[in-house]
């Protein structure tokens, strides 16, 4: 093979591939650099998962007209004067990449004016080249209009999901610079319908009702740290959700530091350390922690995106925030100790109090976890056949209130009974929607449940699926609200809102699964079943066993998890040294 150079436009996508993964790093790159100019009004407008359209518009310091071409250079920045600049970040941009980047994967047109000057200035790139610039009537502040992205890059698209999903990312990172800066108005636009709207009011309560629903924002703590944080050169402020409510995964704890989002392991489990046994197993809080350094302790250049950040006292700050987390937590649990007649804030879309929940967990007997476990007809006989790889088990008794101890002809059984269950109700939803006749309960009325913008998202994306399994659901207004019809019958009587919220937390997290479908089947089977910590009783444990039996494939979890262990009688005896 020859060598050759690269052309500048084929060297400049594949840099620009390090920055823009996908739409949602658009929208990002474009935020960063309207705050960065000041704005205090960004809107962000996005068609078609912004695969056809990206705008966003700002009210900042605009970019003189002599300079409108410098800034899609390479490495041109306004933002770091000299070499040392880079040692004390304080701007969310420095590499002068993102421009580049975008003309090089889209088509951009940009128009900027500055406030002292009468008239601003457009200019558009196309496939990487400058194709007309000149004056343009616009009002103060930049407008950047992205087309076409990846149109010319295949390769790229196809890693792109659906418009939907597309969709779904942007919202996530429009929701976390509104959280990061409540004093700026942001408004989402996904195919001309309002997705979002912060109110820039520089409450940041305001800004998680905007993103959460203002229900949700009323529920939440204001994060107080005991110590003096002064001293140690630490500021910590934020909003956390009192323990009964919580998520089924890690994706609503957001942290700021220096007013970045950033994505730091260590950071979200000092926060969840925070609750100190306080959340059930396998929850997770909603928490959005802001946390400033100063500049030169903090490392934000490990990475093109800026998301992974280095810090130098590492160990303290984890401490700090533990500790700021606990000490909120203690003290709302005294207020609310003194002032037993007021009923905790509730969040009716997310969770309820941990009495309830604790009830209704070990609320098994109940009418719908039975029609759980009852045998869902079909050929029966021809079921059992399939699943005649498993031996006929004995239940015994239950450990730890997770594993069912059970006899089987060669030995015994320890089954994990919430993979056991999740794999019943995974073959039962995935026949309930091929015979097109989902096991639904309507609701006596409709519930209105607010659903923030990533839910919103999948929801759209997942409606159809949804549906089969037996929701009935659809937008009720204009400001994120659906109304709930019916439910599939395996969760009813559970908060319906809440239970819709966690089924979407783990939708998201299905990406293991080609098949949308099967995707939703299983989010669906992992939250019906039953939980670690539920005590069965013996009739359950039958039951739950029968129906395993009556898999096609009962040894595994739909995520491929075993559901059992067997333990032969052989090896028994060698362990005992009866042979
Ligand atoms: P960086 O943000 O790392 O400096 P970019 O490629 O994103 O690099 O932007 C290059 C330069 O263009 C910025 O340094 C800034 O001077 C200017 N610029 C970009 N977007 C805006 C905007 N919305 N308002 C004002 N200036 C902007
Ligand atoms: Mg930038």
């Amino acid at each position: 093979m020859t060598i050759r150079v690269l052309s500048p436009l084929e060297a400049a996508r594949i840099a620009a591939g390090e920055v823009i993964e996908r739409p949602a790093s658009v929208v990002k790159e474009l935020i960063e650099n309207s705050l960065d100019a000041g704005a205090s009004r960004i809107s962000v407008e996005v068609r078609e998962g912004g695969l056809a359209l990206i705008r966003v518009v700002d009210d900042g310091c605009g970019i003189p007209p002599h300079e409108l071409r410098l800034a899609f250079e390479r490495h041109a920045t306004s933002k770091l004067a000299s070499e040392a600049d880079l040692q004390r970040i304080e701007t969310l941009g420095f590499r002068g990449e993102a421009l580049p980047s975008i003309a090089a994967a889209a088509d951009v047109e940009i128009v900027s004016r500055v406030p002292d000057s009468m008239e601003g200035r457009r200019l558009l790139f196309e496939a990487g080249e400058a194709v007309e610039e000149g004056p343009e009537a616009s009002p103060p502040g930049t407008s950047v209009t992205v087309r076409g992205l990846f149109r010319r890059q295949p390769a790229r698209l196809k890693f792109v999901r659906s418009p939907a999903a597309e969709a779904g990312h942007i919202a996530t990172v429009v929701s976390r610079y509104a959280l990061a800066y409540p004093e700026v108005q942001f408004t989402l636009r996904i195919d001309g319908r309002v997705a979002l709207q912060a109110p820039g009011t520089g409450d940041p309560r305001d800004a998680a009702a905007a993103v959460y629903g203002p229900r949700l924002a009323g529920a939440l703590v204001t994060l107080r740290p005991e110590a003096d944080l002064d001293a140690l050169g630490i500021a910590l402020a934020g909003l956390i959700a009192p323990p009964d409510v919580t998520r089924a995964s890690r994706a609503d704890v957001s942290l700021f530091l220096n007013r970045r989002w950033v994505r730091n392991r260590s950071l979200t489990f000092a926060v969840e350390e925070g609750y100190q046994g306080q959340l059930l197993s396998g929850r997770h809080p909603l928490a959005i922690v802001h946390l400033r350094l100063p500049p030169d302790e903090v490392d934000p250049n490990v990475h093109p995106t800026k998301a992974e950040v280095r810090l130098r006292r590492e160990r303290e700050v984890l401490g700090v925030v533990r500790d700021a987390v606990r000490a909120t937590l203690a003290r709302l649990s005294a207020a609310r100790a003194v002032a037993p007649a007021t009923p905790p804030p509730q969040d009716p879309a997310s969770v309820g109090s941990g009495d309830t929940r604790k009830r209704e967990e070990l609320r098994l007997a109940s009418p719908a976890y039975q029609s759980t476990l009852a045998p869902s007809g079909g050929d029966e006989t021809a079921r059992r056949e399939a699943g005649a790889r498993l031996p006929v088990l004995r239940p015994v008794g239950q450990v730890g209130a997770l594993y069912i101890v059970a006899e089987s002809p060669e030995g015994m059984c320890l089954i994990d009974q919430h993979a056991a269950h999740e794999r019943v109700l995974y073959e039962r939803f995935l026949d309930a929607v091929e015979r097109k006749r989902p096991d639904s309960q309507p609701l006596l009325a409709p519930e209105p449940v607010e659903l923030t913008a990533r839910h919103r998202a999948l929801v759209a994306e997942y409606l159809d699926e949804l549906r089969a399994q037996g929701y009935d659901l659809e937008p009720f207004g204009d400001d994120g609200v659906w109304a709930l019809r019916a439910l599939p019958s395996a969760v009813a009587g559970r908060d319906a809102g809440r239970s819709l919220t966690e089924l979407l937390d783990l939708l998201e997290r299905e990406e293991g699964m080609d098949d949308r479908r099967h995707r939703v089947a299983a989010s669906l089977a992992c939250h019906a079943a039953v939980r670690a910590g539920q005590t069965l009783s013996d009739a359950e444990m039958r039951e739950l066993i029968e129906a395993l039996e009556a898999c096609r494939m009962p040894r595994t979890c739909p995520h491929g998890r075993p559901t059992m262990l067997h333990l032969r009688s052989d090896d028994l005896a060698r362990e005992f040294r009866r042979r």
